[in-house]
């Protein structure tokens, strides 16, 4: 069960509330749990924010409602579209504070990156979000609400199912966030809200060990582990959180949720050159990952403006495949969509509202 956070003061927002914590808060409005469950819909299933026209409360209590509560929708300020059809948007917060997400859609499947912090405090060394620091973390409407701006927008243009995956993947450490993003997901998991399938679903970690094992114990979504590298020097250099969680740590953990949870867990590897690209570092992933039921995405790194890092030559990248391919691994190399517009993975940054070089821990 989530954590409640009850009662809700007036003034407020209520699009953070669970279908369960709002069934409980209808009743601290002397109100029957059906009101509380009507109102989930309105705001998760049917996307909208204002109470006037929830037809189906009466009038006096849409007007009560609305003299006391705030019903925020994360706000797209700027979409950029790239050549494959992939578009990166740019998300307003109420405080002005501003995240990107990157909206990729193919012939099967119309995916989402969606944010969970206002930059990032873990410090990956290859990523743009990182060089932020945190600024602060969403709460969950603010992060559930990003794949219902995009569904409201798209479904104005006319496209049905809008969104078919969710990847907790943008700017921010989800597991950082754990109760908003757990709470993120029970929303869009829920038949009347998001309504999303939970193999749709996939967070992605850096590898917080504590906070992977809650994850997996109170949402059925899928877990994906950001690995990019195969011995703890580099790691620790590319990844400082590996300096508390190394490797072993972290992949015993792995192990631990693999027996409990069906799905197989997603290692994604950022290759960058000369770095952890090497023949040798194939080998210590394929030791690494031995006995687990996994699969591993290469992702080439995409190069920032002014980075010291490059990516890494394709011959390197098919031979790293292949080692791991060779023992049986299941490898997918990822195409960097929206390279072309700083969408891909570890470009993501936002300056407005005072964003960059703020870090709050
Ligand atoms: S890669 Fe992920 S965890 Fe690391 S700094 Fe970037 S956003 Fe944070």
């Amino acid at each position: 069960m989530l954590e409640y956070h009850l009662p809700v003061m007036a003034g407020e927002d209520l699009t953070s509330l669970t279908f369960a914590q709002l069934e409980r808060w209808a009743a601290t409005e002397g109100l029957p749990a059906f009101r509380g469950r009507q109102l989930f819909r309105w705001l998760h299933g049917r996307v909208e924010r204002d109470f006037a026209r929830m037809t189906d409360l009466s009038r006096e209590l849409r007007d009560r409602l609305a003299g006391k509560y705030r019903l925020h929708l994360p706000e797209i300020v700027e979409q950029r579209r790239a050549a494959d059809g992939t578009r990166k948007l740019r998300f307003r917060l109420a405080d002005g504070l501003e995240v990107e997400g990157v909206y990729m859609p193919e012939q099967r499947r119309r995916t989402l990156c969606v944010s969970t912090q206002v930059g990032c405090a873990m410090g990956c060394a290859f990523c743009a979000t990182g060089s932020m620091g945190l600024v602060r973390h969403l709460a969950a409407g603010e992060i559930a609400g990003q794949v219902e701006a995009v569904r409201r927008l798209l479904a104005a243009e006319g496209l049905e199912r809008p969104v078919s995956n969710v990847v907790f993947m943008g700017m921010g450490e989800p597991l950082h966030n754990l109760e908003a993003t757990l709470a993120a997901v029970e929303i869009l998991l829920h038949p009347l809200g998001g309504g999303m399938s939970r193999r749709h679903l996939t967070v992605s970690t850096a590898g917080l060990v504590p906070a992977m094992k809650k994850f997996v114990e109170r949402v059925p979504a899928k877990l994906a582990v950001s690995l990019n590298a195969a011995d703890d020097e580099v790691r620790s250099r590319l990844m400082p959180i590996n300096r508390r969680y190394p490797l072993e740590r972290l992949l015993a953990a792995c192990r631990e949720l693999n027996l409990k949870h069906t799905d197989r867990i997603t290692f994604e590897y950022v290759l960058l050159g000369g770095i952890n690209d090497g023949d040798d570092d194939a080998r210590r992933l394929v030791k690494l990952l031995s006995g687990l039921s996994c699969k591993v995405n290469l992702i080439p790194y995409n190069p920032l403006p002014d980075s010291s890092f490059r990516r890494p030559r394709q011959q390197r990248l098919q031979r790293f495949q292949q080692i791991l391919l060779d023992k049986n691994l299941s490898v997918f190399v990822r195409r960097s969509r929206g390279a072309e517009l700083a969408a891909a993975c570890g470009q993501l940054v936002t300056t407005a509202g005072g964003g960059a070089g703020r870090r709050q821990s």
